[in-house]
């Protein structure tokens, strides 16, 4: 990239950290212009949060590296060069406007606070410069929708009939490969697990999710699952299991950072349909898809009241902030041996299965009524597969504030007996000696 030249575009990378299906690199390559991309490891995301945990833990920091790492080298490859710093977003990119002569910034559209605060604070220091954001994490793309996000139902089934028959998923996005002039000197480095304040470790041998981040091992972990061993078709029938890599799709953690995306995800599964067969199964993992587009659309609707005790529903409990009931249901420590593994899966991990999450959360905040927002923040801490709007979505809708219409409790001795009868998860988190 000549630097003299003038209207150089730059892709700041957040979360859609792919080359594959990226609506936003693909928006940066409508033009002759030149391209360069940055990635910041913003300091805020690994501080303390309001209730005391660290906002980013170990696990999910391993897996950002890695994701990062492999997107530099999938931009690479499309002589693309990823400047990466260490620093917050606001003291890096007006430079990189000065040094490369950024005419457009092409980003992610977020909507969320904390994303939406960081973009201000850099686009006050850029104020020259034209800001493209796309949307770019949907499986159903908001301006196909046949209502206004304002109108998105309260009710996920009614939301999904609204879309299924009536609107197409968009085919995924081809991104080119630019020539060697596009290159340009690169001598920023990635952060090491140390320099984001943490030490190395192993996975645990118990990992449910013994996988790596970036892209690359996302397309491996979909031909795997889909193709290969077509565990796809027996997702129904095994997605509430506890044990094991392969009992649900394990895809969350690279759609999260979007390494992966939700289309990508749904035309591989079209394709195997046509070339293998087509069951409940494959149709369930699209289903599942639409619950985490609809989570998003409840966050594009009610803004910033995801994040409020009373939540979507407006509704008043009274909620408890008890400190021991909350180590001991942090530590795996509570009178629930069902719960107490999940938990200890989780710390050791950063995995748990939607079995576990929903009977967790629900003993939190409905059977200890907890203030479910301190469960939803440990869980933010811990997640492999954090995403705001999932997380907050679920959160709220288990505590009874959400899009839940009924007022459920989860017995978790019954869910036990049911998911775990013979003991073997329970076993493998509170007595590994045995295995
Ligand atoms: C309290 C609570 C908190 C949660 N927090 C998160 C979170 O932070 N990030 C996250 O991705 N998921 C969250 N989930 C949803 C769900 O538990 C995970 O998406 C799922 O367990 C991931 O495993 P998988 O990829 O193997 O899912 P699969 O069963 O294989 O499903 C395929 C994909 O569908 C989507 N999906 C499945 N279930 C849900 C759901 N209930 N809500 C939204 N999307 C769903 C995910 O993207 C998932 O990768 C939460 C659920 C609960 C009950």
């Amino acid at each position: 990239m000549q630097k003299t030249k003038n209207n150089n575009n730059l892709v700041w990378f957040r979360n859609d950290l792919r080359t594959i299906d990226n609506a936003v690199l693909f928006e940066a390559q409508k033009n002759s212009n030149q391209l360069i991309a940055v990635y910041c490891f913003d300091p805020r995301p690994f501080a303390f949060n309001k209730f005391g945990f660290k906002k980013t833990e170990k696990h999910r920091a391993r897996f950002l590296i890695e994701t990062v790492t492999d997107l530099k080298a999938q931009l690479n490859k499309l002589n693309i060069e990823l400047l990466v710093f260490h620093a917050q977003p606001e003291d890096i990119i007006p430079n990189i406007f000065t040094e490369y002569n950024i005419n457009t910034v092409f980003l992610q559209k977020e909507w969320t606070s904390e994303e939406l605060t960081i973009e201000n604070a850099v686009k006050s220091k850029c104020k020259n410069c034209i800001w493209h954001s796309v949307y770019n994490k949907f499986l159903y793309h908001p301006d196909d929708i046949n209502f206004k996000i304002s109108d998105t139902p309260q009710v996920f089934t009614v939301f999904k009939k609204k879309l299924e028959k009536h609107v197409d998923i968009r085919p995924e996005l081809n991104i080119s490969k630019y020539s060697e002039d596009n290159r340009i000197e690169n001598n920023t480095k990635i952060p090491s697990l140390h320099d984001l304040g943490f030490e190395d470790f192993d996975h645990h041998t118990h990992s449910a999710f013994p996988f790596q981040g970036g892209e690359t091992h996302a397309i491996n972990r979909l031909q795997d699952y889909v193709f290969n061993t077509k565990k796809l078709g027996y997702y129904k029938k095994t997605r509430n299991s506890l044990v094991g890599k392969d009992y649900s799709s394990k895809f969350s953690p690279w759609l999260a950072n979007g390494s992966l995306s939700a289309r990508t995800i749904y035309w591989n599964i079209k394709k195997f349909e046509e070339e293998h067969f087509k069951n409940e199964s494959t149709y369930w993992l699209i289903f599942e898809l639409i619950w985490r587009d609809y989570f998003k659309y409840i966050s594009l609707k009610h803004s910033n009241q995801i994040f409020k005790l009373k939540g979507i529903l407006q509704k008043d409990y009274t909620w408890k902030t008890d400190q021991n009931s909350i180590q001991n249901w942090i530590n795996g420590e509570t009178t629930s041996d069902f719960v107490n593994a999940n938990m200890l899966e989780l710390k050791n991990t950063g995995w748990m299965s939607n079995r576990g999450r929903q009977n967790v959360a629900s003993y939190f905040a409905k059977s200890l009524e907890l203030d479910w927002r301190i469960g939803a923040a440990y869980f933010e801490s811990l997640l492999l597969d954090y995403d705001v709007h999932s997380n907050y979505g679920n959160w709220m809708y288990v505590a009874g504030v959400g899009n839940d219409p009924r007022d459920r409790t989860f017995n978790v001795e019954l869910q036990a007996d049911r998911y775990d009868a013979n003991g073997k998860f329970r076993n493998l988190w509170l007595q590994p000696s045995l295995f």
